[in-house]
């Protein structure tokens, strides 16, 4: 499945995009992220894209371009994504219709998320990701769980909650300003390709997830997975495995460690250390 996700910040892309990743297991590809990682890794694209950034306007296309298209091109990408914050204006649109028809892959849908402007801006007061895993919490609509299970699967640990530096008052008004100006359009855009669904994005979570699944056409995606314990149960037995294979390998290792006395014939024998190698064989 080839998904776009459209809405205004705050319109519940990512958290959406979250649990299709865990239902539908495709990567989300959010530019935000991206960027987000270049920044905090220092990179040059980072350097090139942060004050565009901490004013909350766009990053020039041409960055935001290369940066997707190496993003699809990685192999978990070609059985499908979820492009959560991408394309942002009309030349982006077009670049990635033109992207996707030269792979044969063109999009399947594209979900427009509706949320009132006041109720945008009272959930992006509330927002907060996890500094470590980047799970994406809301204080006020879903705030992070407590109790058994709860803990941050990066850390073990609770998770640890930041704001994001353009979530404050002034960058968030310019956000949603461009928003309306160069994101808005593509409604229109991809109304006239025949693949605009618009959802109401009010709501609980769980109702908006039933809503965005079945303008998917696909309710089942409005279930939860089974529980994480079932999931994981394959890569804990290689895990297993693996550990089983180290604990025979590791007394075979001790063997091959030369004793003191073999020690002190090499340092003796300096030079003839094939002659030491073949007679250990
Ligand atoms: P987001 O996390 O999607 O709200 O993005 C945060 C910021 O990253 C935006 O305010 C822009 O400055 C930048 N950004 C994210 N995606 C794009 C994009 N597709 N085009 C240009 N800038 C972007």
């Amino acid at each position: 499945m080839r998904i776009v996700l459209l809405g205004a910040p705050g319109s519940g892309k990512g958290t959406q995009s979250q649990r299709l990743v865990e239902r539908a297991r495709i990567p989300q590809i959010s530019t935000g992220d991206l960027l987000r990682s270049a920044v905090a890794h220092g990179t040059e694209l980072g350097r090139q894209a942060k004050e565009a950034m901490d004013a909350g306007r766009l990053v020039d296309d041409s960055l935001v371009l290369g940066m997707i298209r190496e993003r699809l091109a990685h192999r978990d990408a070609r059985k499908g994504f979820i492009l959560d914050g991408f394309p942002r204006n009309l030349a982006q649109a077009h670049a990635l219709e033109r992207l996707l028809e030269g792979i044969g892959q063109p999009l399947d849908a594209v979900v427009q998320l509706e949320v009132d402007y006041g109720e945008l801006v009272r959930r992006i007061s509330g927002r907060r990701t996890c500094a470590d895993c980047g799970r994406v919490f809301n204080l006020l609509t879903s705030p992070p769980p407590v109790g058994e299970g709860a803990a941050c699967p990066k850390t073990a640990a609770p998770h640890r909650l930041i704001q994001r530096p353009d979530d404050n008052e002034a960058t968030v008004a310019e956000r949603l300003r461009v928003y309306d100006e160069k994101t808005r359009p593509l409604v229109d855009f991809y109304r006239a390709r025949g693949l605009l669904h618009v959802i109401n994005a009010e709501g609980s979570v769980d109702e908006v997830t039933r809503r965005l699944a079945q303008a998917l056409g696909a309710p089942a995606l409005a279930q939860r997975r089974a529980p994480a314990s079932t999931v994981r149960k394959r890569p804990r037995a290689k895990r297993i495995v693996k550990a089983a294979h180290q604990r025979v390998r590791k007394p075979a290792k001790a063997k091959r460690t030369p004793g003191k006395a073999a020690r002190t014939h090499r340092k003796s024998a300096a030079g003839s250390r094939p002659k030491a190698r073949g007679k250990r064989r």
